[in-house]
């Protein structure tokens, strides 16, 4: 049997689940990514600009938000999101654990508004005054998104000059942001006249709308604040806010006020508990004490089937509705749908063991163990009828060697001959090899 169909018929009994993914152009191509791997590789594209925690944390609901709001913006060509400034900047090769610790710490949260994802609009330096979204972006309704005070960011000064050029403003806001104005007697807005000149030279700089402009011999000269666009999440001013000692959620209220946190629209939060032998997150402690028993009373017979332990404390998630659930598919750690979603007799605690076993044959796995072999011998300790491959596998090399490759990764033997197809599938490995 080849390779491939060894690994078909492992996968074609493989639980097949939805999960949340983007299509984002990056430089090799489309490529698929999980929502939570965008998040991280987001994050990594933010790089130094956080120090703290908390900032890195509001920051990865800032980005897990704004995928979820604006996907498909790129549905024209074909993919939901490019790698510019325009929608993320992703840096995959720069991830780093802090980033990993970041996402996960906050996973599958974002910011809700009526009972929508919200605009989670943010940019690098607000200069003292965050911008109305709505006076950005004409047509945006973002209520949460208004012109306010930034008393933690301060100031962050730039000039630059422009020859030969009548600029005129139109309209300010009462904050000093440039909304309207016009540029060689052309309207437009004070957002787009920073883009139009970045376009034009090529260089940042104009590099906010809080600008003042006064004219010499032959020149414009802008003297300004800030960086970026200015509308919700000022970075400088968030890491401040962490260096004071808010947390992320203190942060994110304090940007995006009147948006509710949640992995869901009503705003259930993440609770860590610790039982005697997992770390479990739930929004629902009392309600998931049934899952969380059934965890702790399984958790030794996953062990016990897969012959190894845990090799760190298993972190397991609960999730409270199915569309968080199928959301957090693809990411690491253990997750279990809704107690609520398993009506049939034994379904729960069939889960309950199948995420268990997922997770103790995963922590114990080579780097190079292909994940269609780990899914195989998962399904096979969950009930070894349903993967025919396994079966002859083990008769052929003996269960325990078979399990072994999780940890030490799959021998060439493991792939050769045809297992399937043997008239004699009981012989053992040493009549095989004479
Ligand atoms: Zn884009
Ligand atoms: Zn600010």
């Amino acid at each position: 049997m080849t390779r491939r169909l060894l690994a078909l018929t492992l996968l074609a009994v493989a639980s097949a689940t939805a999960q949340r993914t983007y299509t984002v152009r990056m430089a090799q191509g489309v490529v698929r990514m999980p929502a939570e791997e965008l998040t991280v590789a987001a994050l990594a594209g933010e790089h130094g600009a956080f120090q703290r925690d908390a900032s890195l944390r509001a920051m990865a609901v800032a980005i897990r938000t704004f995928a979820r709001a604006h996907s498909g913006r790129h549905a024209r060509e074909g993919f939901d999101f490019c790698n510019t400034t325009h929608c993320q900047v992703l840096r995959p090769q720069r991830i780093t654990s802090r980033h990993r610790r970041a996402a996960l710490a906050t996973a599958h949260e974002i910011l809700w508004w009526r009972g929508k994802p919200a605009l989670a609009y943010y940019h690098r330096h607000c200069g003292g005054m965050t911008e109305s979204a709505a006076k950005v972006w004409p047509g945006t309704v973002a209520p949460y998104l208004a012109e306010k005070a930034d008393s933690y960011c301060g100031r962050e000064a730039w000039s630059a000059e422009l020859p030969g050029r009548t600029v005129e403003v139109v309209e300010r806001s009462p904050g000093g942001h440039v909304r309207w104005m016009l540029d060689d007697g052309q309207r437009m807005t004070g957002d787009a006249f920073r883009y139009l000149i970045g376009r034009e030279s090529g260089l940042n700089l104009i590099r906010s709308t809080r600008f003042t402009m006064r004219t010499e011999p032959g020149r414009l000269i802008f003297e300004g604040n800030g960086s970026g666009h200015g509308v919700g999440l000022c970075q400088v001013g968030a890491e401040k806010r962490a260096r004071a000692g808010h947390d992320y959620r203190t942060i994110l209220a304090a940007y995006f006020p009147g948006t509710t946190l949640g992995v869901t629209s009503e705003g259930l939060a993440w609770q860590r508990l610790e039982t005697a032998r997992l770390e479990v997150w739930t929004t629902r402690p009392a309600l998931d004490q049934v899952l969380i028993g059934q965890a702790e009373k399984l958790l030794p017979e996953a062990e016990r089937r897969a012959g190894v332990p845990f090799v760190a404390r298993p972190g397991l998630r609960l999730y409270p509705t199915a569309a968080s659930f199928e959301a957090s598919q693809g990411t690491t750690g253990l997750h279990l749908a809704p107690r609520e979603s398993f009506t049939a007799p034994l379904a729960l605690e069939s889960a309950v063991l199948r995420e268990l076993l997922r997770g103790v044959v995963e922590s114990n796995a080579h780097p190079e163990t292909p994940q269609w072999f780990r899914d195989g011998v998962v399904n096979y300790l969950v009930d070894p009828r349903t993967v025919p491959g396994m079966v002859t596998l083990s008769r052929r090399f003996g269960r325990k060697r078979v399990l072994s490759w999780v940890k030490l990764g799959l021998p060439s033997e493991a792939y050769a001959g045809n297992p399937a197809g043997q008239s004699h599938p009981g012989r053992n490995t040493h009549q095989q090899r004479q």
